[in-house]
């Protein structure tokens, strides 16, 4: 069974916590360095990010974080968990850094005031069965992506979920649908990488 942790400084961490074990991974919390080294993959849940990262910082987990995401370990990130996924921020905070790791650059709190939260469904490329419902909460989307980071699904024109070899990141919040076809997907990178 793969173990993934999920960084839980800040944010919809018990949400990413269910939909893990829905979708048969074994879970655990890493706040410090020696959690994040006893598991196979991490999740970096939706919530604050200028604040995720101050904490992560704080923690002493944003170099661990790097390395481990250099070596290879699959990562996701939603909404907050993207920008911190996102090799560059197109306007970050002060004190703002990310782990970085897939070639794109976001735009925080893309989608505008009138649009702060919506759902639309959305055709997510590598996942089957019709349609995800997105979720988007103050949720940035990808401004541009280098050449080997793929697209797997847009709204509106602008990229909201991204593959880049084991690392994936989402605008939106699968974790709060109760669907977990996103999840599966990234737990079958996680066993693909073990395997
Ligand atoms: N707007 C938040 C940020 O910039 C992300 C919001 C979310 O994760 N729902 O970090």
């Amino acid at each position: 069974t793969p173990k993934v942790g999920v960084l839980a400084l800040q944010g919809d961490v018990r949400e990413h916590f269910a939909a893990l074990a829905a979708a048969g991974a074994e879970v655990s919390a890493v706040r410090r360095p020696g959690e994040l080294a006893d598991v196979d993959a991490l999740v970096l849940p939706g919530g604050e990010s200028t604040t995720m990262s101050k904490l992560a910082i704080a923690f002493g987990l944003m170099e661990p974080l790097r390395e481990r995401v250099h070596a290879g370990m699959p990562a996701y990130g939603s909404c907050a968990g993207m920008i911190m996924l996102a090799d560059k921020i197109l306007d970050p905070r002060s004190g703002q850094e990310t782990v970085g790791g897939i070639d794109m650059i976001v735009r925080r709190n893309a989608f505008g005031r009138q649009n702060e939260s919506f759902e639309a469904p959305l055709e997510l490329s590598g996942v089957g069965g019709g349609p995800v419902e997105g979720v988007f909460i103050r949720a940035p989307w990808v401004e541009s992506t280098g050449a080997r980071a793929e697209t797997l699904a847009s709204y509106d024109g602008h990229p909201v979920a991204v593959r880049q070899s084991r690392l994936l990141a989402t605008s939106f919040h699968p974790e709060l649908t109760g669907d977990h076809r996103v999840h599966a997907l990234f737990v079958d990178m996680v066993r693909e990488a073990l395997a």
